[in-house]
């Protein structure tokens, strides 16, 4: 069975580049008939806080994003522990002493001779002697994990295709701190295992770590998951978006993006298939193909978003938006405007047009003409249909035609120069304030 994961460290809001990595996770799983879980990356207590993986689950759930089960590694250092006494035990990992002024005195003399910033794995030559007199001394060690540098690490990535790592170019990783903390790197290889995932798809960001990870699993006897490394979102930063403002789903939300555009846009972009409108995740889970991302970046543009907002809009159904429109509105006064909104909230302006009061704007010299259409409507019997019969009487009675003849009675009805079709207000406005505001034009 496929299993996927989203792994977010809970150290502030989701923005476009991490929610497009949980929705194609989301997608992919779902596309294979698998599961998604949430994986809360907090082994930086510090930085992590409740409030974050909070807002990260609220996020997830409005976006539809729901994932099967949630872990959190600050529950986990147990397995951990024990995955680090396996690799010791394997001689996988070593104990190394060096402050970090030390490596970065071994890294500039690296420089002056030319030769790469690579950990020269020093601590290796150290005996048992050595090892009790740092001990001795209270100094704790960190752990390296020792990289297999016998040849380059390869992989069929799902986006990228043929791709390798070369260990020889990487330091061993720093796996665990000398106050015991954990870094990312074993700790993610050590869930994944115990989580059974079968598929890890995150940013091009990646990559490096992609291939000192699959040394990880290998060290571990584990089955190595498939990986799909994803070309990064231009535009996506903080900065640029804050500008724009849309920082993240905390405010879209507020300003009225819908969920399922963000979804839609996400899903989409970088690869070959369409952005278009959609109103609930299943053809995105139906289209779902990793063949179809892009190795090149994808600019994200928050002014694509709001505009697929309002296409996204246009097509949503009455259900999806009934506990967010204005107490009272119909389903059909939903259908009648909503094709002219950007917003679900400005849907309440219409509705005040439709059901409250209008303050006409007819100019002083189509009044006359106003006042008898009144008349003429007044004598016509009501309808579903009202607005042709009315108009076709009109145009006959008054000679009048085309913008002339329909603009002074939008004005008179809406006190607005555009909106919905008439033909679907005026039914919904009803003939009693249709009178009443012709009358007041
Ligand atoms: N917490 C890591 C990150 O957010 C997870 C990376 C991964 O998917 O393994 O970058």
């Amino acid at each position: 069975m496929t299993v996927t994961r989203f792994a977010p460290s809970p150290t502030g809001a989701l923005h476009a580049g991490n929610v497009r990595t949980a929705l194609v996770n989301w997608l992919a799983a779902r596309a294979a008939g698998g599961r998604f879980l949430l994986r809360l990356d907090d082994t930086d207590l510090v930085r992590s806080t409740e409030a974050s993986a909070q807002s990260i689950r609220d996020d997830l759930a409005w976006l539809g994003l729901v994932p099967d089960a949630e872990f959190r590694q600050s529950d986990r250092f147990a397995l951990y522990e024990a995955a680090l006494a396996r690799l010791a035990a394997a001689g996988r990992v070593y104990r190394a002493y060096e402050t970090a002024p030390e490596l970065d005195l071994k890294r500039k003399v690296q420089a002056s001779r030319g030769l790469p910033p690579v950990y020269d794995r020093a601590a290796l030559q150290l005996t048992d002697a050595d090892h009790a007199r740092f001990a001795a001394e209270g100094v704790s060690p960190h752990w390296r994990f020792r990289l297999d540098t016998g040849g380059p690490v390869a992989w069929h990535d799902l986006v990228r295709g043929d791709a390798h790592v070369d260990p020889e170019s990487l330091s061993d990783p720093v796996v665990r701190r000398a106050d015991g903390s954990w870094l990312y790197m074993l700790p993610s290889v050590v869930d994944d295992i115990d989580m059974g995932v079968t598929l890890v798809a995150r940013g091009e960001d990646h990559v490096t770590n992609s291939g000192v990870q699959i040394q990880m699993f290998e060290a571990l006897d584990a089955a190595v998951p498939q990986f799909a490394h994803l070309a990064l979102l231009t535009g996506a930063d903080a900065a640029l978006s804050k500008r724009l403002g849309s920082e993240g789903v905390a405010e879209w939300r507020a300003t009225g993006i819908e969920p399922q555009a963000i979804t839609g846009l996400l899903a989409r972009l970088g690869t070959s298939h369409a952005v278009e409108p959609v109103t609930s995740l299943a053809p995105l889970v139906e289209g779902f193909d990793f063949g179809a991302f892009s190795r090149a970046t994808a600019r994200f543009d928050p002014a694509e978003l709001a505009q697929l907002n309002a296409r996204t809009i246009h097509l949503l159904d009455h259900d999806a938006v009934k506990d967010r429109l204005p107490a009272g509105m119909t389903e059909a006064a939903w259908l009648a405007v909503r094709g002219n909104l950007t917003t679900v909230a400005d849907a309440a302006d219409w509705w005040a047009v439709i059901s409250g009061e209008v303050t006409p704007t007819v100019a002083p010299e189509d009044r006359d003409y106003v006042h008898a259409a009144a008349e003429t409507l007044a004598g016509l019997q009501w309808t579903a249909e009202i607005w042709p019969a009315w108009t076709a009487a009109l145009k006959v009675a008054s000679g009048r035609k085309g913008r002339g003849l329909f603009q002074p009675l939008r004005q008179a009805l809406t006190g607005r120069d555009h909106g919905p079709e008439m033909a679907v207000l005026l039914p919904l406005i009803g003939r009693e304030a249709a009178l009443a505001r012709l009358a007041d034009a």
